[in-house]
């Protein structure tokens, strides 16, 4: 049987720090390996400001299987994924981050395991080392939360770090859809998933690109790409609250026939307009999100646009998918 290809896609945002210890475990792997896997890595840098592109390159220059694209700007970890993505021509992907955060010295075992069939290995994490209680207690919320509105299997702890087979990534290409959430994205395409469990390592260097308002962000994104279950929510409170009000205007009539006009009541009607307005706003924010999204999507921007890169002549013509 012919030796297989694997790419391995790193983004990179400012990880100038991070990409001596990057470089010399990811050579070490590639070399080790080479007999038995035909190794390409493809560093997607967006838009750094610091001094990533010139080590990237540097290390292109000594290393064939070095590839690279430097997009336009700072486009996002998913629109850089998607880049990569694009351009990956080996029969499997496999995305870690730059940070080692992933360790790469357990692709072979990934290896392993799509050699025995599966299409998409994904990592999952056995333990959250470095993370705060909040931000544990939070994504553990919010997927359990996504699960329940949705039936499209969703695999918990698990982030961009995985395997996937040609067929995937085939599938991936496909959805150029402007507001990407690649994690919904990979359970969406479905295929043979198969779990690996590991221990995520700290940051080798620098600090993350996160906090809570992007997480946020990112949340929201999961999901209003999964479902359109809010919408439905909107829906429900305005049919509950109708139905409820039919039952208390009814009580007032009768309230009234029987006893005279009764004046006081300021309590009751402040507390139905501000329950009413209430529910109203949330539900126009609710249609909102998902309008600012068709609003996105209907401009059919490209994801991203590339700077520069080191892929050779056949791949300029689509640059800008
Ligand atoms: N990243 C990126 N573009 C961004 C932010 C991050 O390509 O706008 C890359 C970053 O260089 C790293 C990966 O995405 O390789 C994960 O980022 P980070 O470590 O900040 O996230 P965390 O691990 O804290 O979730
Ligand atoms: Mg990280």
């Amino acid at each position: 049987m012919a030796k297989r290809s694997l790419t391995i896609l790193i983004p990179c945002y400012n990880e100038e720090e991070s990409t001596g210890p990057l470089f010399s475990r990811l050579a070490s792997l590639v070399e080790d390996n080479k007999e038995k896997i035909d190794y390409q890595l493809l560093f997607v840098d967006d838009g750094s400001s610091d001094n990533t592109r010139v080590l990237i390159k540097d290390f292109a220059c000594t290393h064939d299987y070095a590839k690279y694209i430097f997009l336009s700007r700072n486009f996002g970890k998913e629109k850089a994924m998607f880049a990569g993505i694009q351009h990956v021509t080996t029969d499997a992907l496999v995305i870690i981050d730059a940070d080692l955060q992933d360790p790469p010295e357990l692709i072979p075992q990934m290896v392993e395991l799509w050699k025995q069939g599966y299409d998409d290995v994904y990592a999952k994490r056995r333990s959250r080392s470095g993370e705060t209680w909040l931000k544990k207690f939070t994504s553990r919320t919010y997927y359990n939360l996504l699960q329940k509105l949705t039936d499209v299997p969703i695999q918990k702890d698990t982030g961009d770090f995985r395997l996937l087979d040609r067929k995937c990534i085939e599938a991936l290409q496909r959805l150029d859809e402007s507001e990407r959430n690649s994690k919904a994205l990979f359970s969406w395409i479905g295929f043979k998933k198969i779990e690996f469990l590991y221990d995520r390592d700290e940051r080798v260097a620098g600090k993350t690109k996160w906090n809570y308002g992007k997480l946020f962000g990112l949340a929201l994104d999961g999901i209003t790409t999964y479902t359109i279950a809010p919408l439905r929510v909107a829906t429900f409170f305005g049919g509950f609250v109708s139905i409820v009000s039919v039952f208390y205007a009814i009580y007032i009539f009768v309230h009234t026939l029987i006893t005279g006009i009764d004046v006081p009541g300021y309590a009751s009607t402040l507390f139905t307009i501000l329950f009413l307005g209430g529910i109203q706003l949330l539900s126009l924010g609710i249609i909102g999100e998902y309008l600012g999204r068709i609003f996105l999507q209907t401009k059919g921007r490209p994801n991203y646009f590339v700077q520069e890169d080191n892929l050779g002549s056949e791949f300029h013509e689509d640059d800008s998918m």
